[in-house]
C-alpha cells in the first residue's frame, strides 16, 4: 500500500498541517488535511474516510471536501467511525449549522457524504482490497486507532493517544506488522501537559513501542506540535532507535 502524508502535525502553521493520510489514492485516515494539497481530480478519488476521534484537527476537511464535490454527480464519500464518534460529528459539526448537512444532499448513487458506524475489533473490507479495524486508544475523548490489513501484512495507526494498552495487545496477536504510525505531540519537558491532554512524549512513546512483541518494522511519528518540533526531534534521536523516523508533510511511504 502507498500512504501519502497530506498533513501530520498537532497544530497548523505555515507549512504545517493537521493530520490526514491518504492510502492508495482513495482511503483517508483522519480528515484534518485533505483538500489543500490535492487537485480536484485527486479529491474525486477519495471514497472512504476513517475518523479516529471528533477533535476538529482530525475532521475539519470533511467539510471542505464535501463542499468541493457536492455539485458533482459522484457516488459520495463514506465516513467511518464508531457510533459514539459519529454521533459527535453529526451533533456538533455536520449538523446544518456549523456545516451543511451533506448527508441530505443527493448524488448519483448516494448522498455527498454518508456515515457508516463500525464496531471495534472487526475488520471492514473495502473494494480496494484493504481492510480496516478500529481499536480503542486512550485520549481525552472517545478515540480509536486503526489497524489496516493488506495482502502482505498489517499497519497500525494510533491516532491521538496517551499511554494505552489494548491496541498493542491486538497487534501482538496479528503477525507480520509492516509499520507502526504513532503519535508524539509534546517534548519530554511537557510531560504533565501530555498526560492531561491524552498525548505522548518521546519518553512515553518509547514505552508504548516496548509493548509490541515484534520489533522489526519501521516506526513513523506524527502529530508533533510544530513549535516543539526541534526538541522532539532531538529527544527522539537520543532514543537511539533506528526504526523511528519523524514524518514530514508530502512524504509518500510504500509498504
Ligand atoms: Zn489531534
Ligand atoms: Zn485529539
Amino acid at each position: 500500500m502507498r500512504i501519502e502524508v497530506l498533513g501530520c502535525y498537532g497544530a497548523e502553521f505555515l507549512r504545517f498541517k493537521s493530520c490526514g493520510f491518504l492510502i492508495d489514492n482513495s482511503v483517508m485516515l483522519d480528515a484534518g488535511t485533505i483538500v489543500s494539497p490535492l487537485d480536484l481530480e485527486a479529491q474525486r478519488g477519495i471514497r472512504e474516510i476513517f475518523i479516529t476521534h471528533s477533535h476538529l484537527d482530525h475532521i475539519k476537511d470533511i467539510f471542505f471536501l464535501a463542499n468541493n464535490l457536492f455539485e458533482e454527480k459522484g457516488s459520495g464519500v463514506k465516513i467511518y467511525g464508531t457510533k459514539e464518534i459519529l454521533k459527535g460529528l453529526k451533533r456538533h459539526f455536520i449538523n446544518g449549522v456549523i456545516c451543511p448537512d451533506f448527508t441530505s444532499i443527493p448524488q448519483k448513487r448516494s448522498s455527498v457524504i454518508s456515515f457508516k458506524a463500525i464496531k471495534e475489533g472487526e475488520f471492514y473490507p473495502l473494494p480496494q482490497g484493504l481492510s480496516l479495524r478500529a481499536e480503542n486508544v486512550n485520549h481525552n475523548v472517545e478515540a480509536v486507532g486503526y489497524i489496516i490489513s493488506c495482502d502482505h501484512g498489517y499497519v497500525v495507526y494510533t491516532g491521538d493517544t496517551g499511554p494505552t494498552g489494548h491496541i498493542w495487545k491486538v497487534c501482538n496477536k496479528l503477525s507480520n506488522l509492516l509499520a507502526v504510525f504513532i503519535e508524539c505531540s509534546f517534548p519530554n519537558g511537557l510531560h504533565e501537559m501530555a498526560v492531561l491532554s491524552g498525548h505522548l512524549t518521546p519518553q512515553t512513546m518509547a514505552k508504548e513501542l516496548d509493548k509490541l512483541k515484534e520489533k522489526d518494522y519501521p516506526v513513523f511519528v506524527f502529530h508533533m506540535k510544530p513549535q516543539y518540533l526541534k526538541t522532539i526531534e532531538e529527544e527522539i534521536s537520543a532514543l537511539n532507535d533506528d526504526r523511528i523516523s519523524i514524518l514530514a508533510q508530502g512524504e509518500e511511504i510504500d509498504l
